[in-house]
């Protein structure tokens, strides 16, 4: 369908030419952009209250005598204006700076947008040649000292300090002790004997940071493992793992439509990265116990030498395995109190920890005990 895209009686060449001219309008009051202090005008509303304000006072939502409205004539949302807004808005800060969640500022207030391209350029260059990337985008500083991307959405507050998605960042220094090792452990159990460059996961540095990258197998019929969105995790000292999901490699780091994703606090745990959460905050204990197991009528049982025991008949067996140093299935085991058999990792059909003795057959469970921790 040809649209015109037609505002104040201009006809513009593509819809977002238009609502920029649209947003341009409301912000200035007709006064030439280059005199009027954009990020003073907004300072005190959201990019979703002016546009808000502006679709309201200009009735551009709602249809005249003779033509449908002006929102519907050009195919145009509220959150489209407000993206124009907040991309004006962005362009024309007082001042520019290079943030990354996981990269940080780099500390400058640069005069112009371009200035803090070729800044995030060096970076960039810097971090490969250490084997990274830097993730630092072009942000405007607004008149609170808010930074804001190209999106128009706010990244950070004033002083680093308000929004709970910097945590990574600020934390880089005190990254986790030992969480690279960590991480590339748990890389070779989800993919080993596998040469890095065949690998569907990995560890990629951004900065000085390593992250665990798992790509989402169950994405889409392609598959190259560059066509499948990146799981991304990290970890801080006080414990709290960090996730974010990125678009396919061949995408860059921002989504189409809602732009860089902030680093969150994992609430949910699953699989491998539950089992390797405790690592990637502190050495615990491991201890390995009998395996208690249930029965259709939910009564518990163990098995101990092959065979199925009532609870009763079988002492419980609790051996302290020393302090994890490395990864936890990766600490040697102390023999089977049963029979002196090795103890070997046996999760394959039963639950996580689970591990068999090799001569008796008598179950364990081997967990990593933080209480016990030195
Ligand atoms: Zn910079
Ligand atoms: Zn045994």
């Amino acid at each position: 369908m040809p649209t015109n895209y037609q505002f104040q009686s201009l006809l513009y060449r593509t819809r977002t030419d238009m609502l920029r001219a649209i947003a341009e309008a409301w912000i200035t009051g007709g006064e030439d952009i280059a005199t009027v202090d954009v990020a003073a005008r907004c300072a005190d509303q959201s990019n979703d209250e002016i546009a808000a304000e502006c679709i309201r006072a200009w009735a551009l939502d709602e249809p005249t005598l003779d033509e449908p409205a002006h929102m519907e004539q050009c195919d145009y949302s509220a959150e489209d204006l407000a993206e124009a807004i907040g991309e004006l808005r962005a362009e024309h800060a007082r001042a520019f700076t290079c943030y990354g969640p996981v990269r940080g500022q780099c500390g400058q207030r640069h005069a112009t947008i371009e200035d803090a391209r070729v800044c995030i350029r060096a970076d960039h260059a810097g971090c490969i040649e250490q084997g990274g990337y830097s993730d630092r985008v072009a942000c405007g500083i607004d008149a609170d000292g808010y930074l804001i991307d190209a999106n128009g959405d706010f990244v950070r507050g004033p002083d680093g300090a308000g929004i709970e998605a910097d945590k990574p960042a600020q934390a880089q220094a005190e990254h986790a002790p030992g969480a690279a090792a960590i991480l590339a452990a748990i890389l070779e159990r989800l993919e080993p004997g596998t040469l890095p460059s065949r690998r569907y996961n990995r560890l990629v540095r951004i900065g000085t940071v390593e992250v665990l990258e798992l790509r989402d197998h169950n994405s889409g019929s392609d598959p190259d493992p560059d066509s499948k969105p990146r799981h991304q995790f990290t970890a801080t000292t006080d414990g709290t793992i960090w996730c974010r999901v990125l678009p396919p490699v061949t995408f860059g780091d921002s989504w189409a439509d809602t732009g860089a994703p902030r680093w969150e606090p994992v609430a949910y745990l699953d699989g491998i990265i539950a089992e390797a959460a405790p690592l990637l905050q502190r050495a615990p204990l491991l201890r390995m116990r009998r395996q208690a197991m249930q029965d259709g009528q939910g009564c518990e049982f163990y098995r101990v030498q092959g065979e199925d025991m009532d609870v009763g008949d079988a002492a419980r067996v609790e051996l302290a395995c020393g302090p994890v140093t490395g990864a936890w299935w990766e600490v040697p085991l102390p023999p089977c109190p049963d029979c002196g058999g090795a103890v070997a990792w046996a999760e394959a059909g039963f639950v996580p920890g689970t591990r068999e003795c090799q001569g008796c057959g008598s179950l364990f469970t081997v967990l990593p005990d933080h209480e016990g921790k030195a």
